[in-house]
């Protein structure tokens, strides 16, 4: 007997980066952040009382999103937790967008979860090309007829950030529909548009504690918009799971957005390792392009990125390869500590055709 819905069996799910458990690997492959959570939030979780896990979390989370709140200078109604941002991303699907709607626009590279969300909600996709030098025009994504438009700023696994400017021109030449901005990797590049959802009903702004604030372990996203966008976010979350964030995440993560001055100094030391190591691919004869993000995405001209990342992966160093069009000669490189970038450029002499 096949039990499954022909939802369940038909759908192609999102594949996450391998976290192998076999050796110990340079771990390069996921974007996650190189250096510990704040010690802060590591007070707050040791702090922690257990004896009142016995009680549900608040549903709203409610200390956590003063805390964002503060942390971005809106309201605390205009902030939604969920369960990492990719929950959150999830809940848009049927937030915003109908089955017989005019469906979700987006870029053909772009976050992978994109087309699962809409194949698994039965929001039909409007994909928008990138250019040939993988940025996104914006004009082309404002004439696809959709519902609404999702853009990762920066992108994924591209790097590449759209300034803000750019960005407010956009949200207001699409007033009529939904504009969900995903800025996962915005701490490595600061421009983010979260303010901006004051002042235009129809933006929202998915963040994650995951790459910028260093626990992705931990799961927890959140978003910033107007109070329509908001609240059909939980209308949704109500239907699946009122209590997305639990009671230990809202007080670590409510203690590191309130450490902004420890993540200023980490996000600075991993900008200036991206940059570093950039020149030292370039070095090598990778072509890279610009990254706003904690990652590189890099081809080599004499060299496959299938070979790349299995040649690596050999010496122990885990990099992310995706096998699609357009970007197969590419590798993602998460930009890692001092140390760790060392030990990819060691590994990557020890094959790389010497030009
Ligand atoms: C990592 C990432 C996310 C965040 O996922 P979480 O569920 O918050 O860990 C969202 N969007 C993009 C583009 C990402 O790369």
């Amino acid at each position: 007997m096949n039990y499954l819905s022909k939802k369940a069996a038909g759908i192609e799910p999102y594949a996450a980066g391998e976290q192998p458990k076999d050796k110990q690997y340079v771990k390069l492959n996921t974007n996650e952040n190189p250096y510990p959570p704040s010690p802060k939030a590591e007070a707050a979780f040791r702090a922690f009382d257990f004896s009142a896990l016995n009680l549900y979390p608040a549903p709203a989370a409610d200390g956590l999103r003063a805390a964002i709140a503060a942390a971005e200078g809106v309201p605390p109604e205009c902030v939604f937790c969920g369960n990492g941002s990719d929950e959150i991303l999830a809940l848009c699907l049927p937030a915003f967008f109908d089955a017989d709607g005019e469906g979700a626009a987006f870029a053909d590279v772009t976050y992978s979860f994109y087309p699962v969300f809409c194949d698994f909600f039965s929001v039909p996709k409007r994909i928008v090309p990138l250019e040939e030098d993988f940025t996104l025009d914006l004009s082309k994504l404002t004439a696809a007829p959709a519902q609404g438009v999702i853009v990762a700023n920066p992108n994924a696994p591209t790097g590449i950030g759209i300034p803000l400017p750019a960005v407010e021109a956009f949200v207001r030449e699409n007033a009529s529909r939904v504009v969900i901005l995903d800025e996962a990797y915005m701490p490595f590049f600061g421009q983010s548009a979260a303010q901006l959802t004051q002042k235009y009903e129809n933006l929202l702004v998915v963040k994650t504690f995951s790459k910028g604030y260093s626990l992705a372990g931990i799961r927890c996203g959140y978003a910033v918009g107007g109070a329509r966008l908001i609240g059909g976010l939980e209308r949704c979350r109500d239907c699946f799971n009122s209590y997305p964030v639990d009671a230990v995440c809202q007080a670590v993560c409510a203690a590191a957005v309130a450490d902004g001055e420890y993540y200023a100094r980490m996000t600075a030391l991993v900008v200036s390792e991206r940059e570093r190591l950039r020149g030292a691919l370039q070095a090598r004869g990778f072509c890279v392009l610009p990254s706003s993000a904690n990652f590189l995405f890099a081809r080599h001209p004499l060299a496959a990125g299938r070979a790349v990342y299995e040649a690596l992966r050999a010496r122990g160093v885990l990099v992310r390869h995706f096998r699609k069009p357009r970007i197969e000669e590419f590798c993602r490189i998460t930009v890692g500590s001092r140390e760790q970038n060392d030990a990819l450029l060691a590994a990557l002499d020890g094959f790389l055709p010497r030009g």
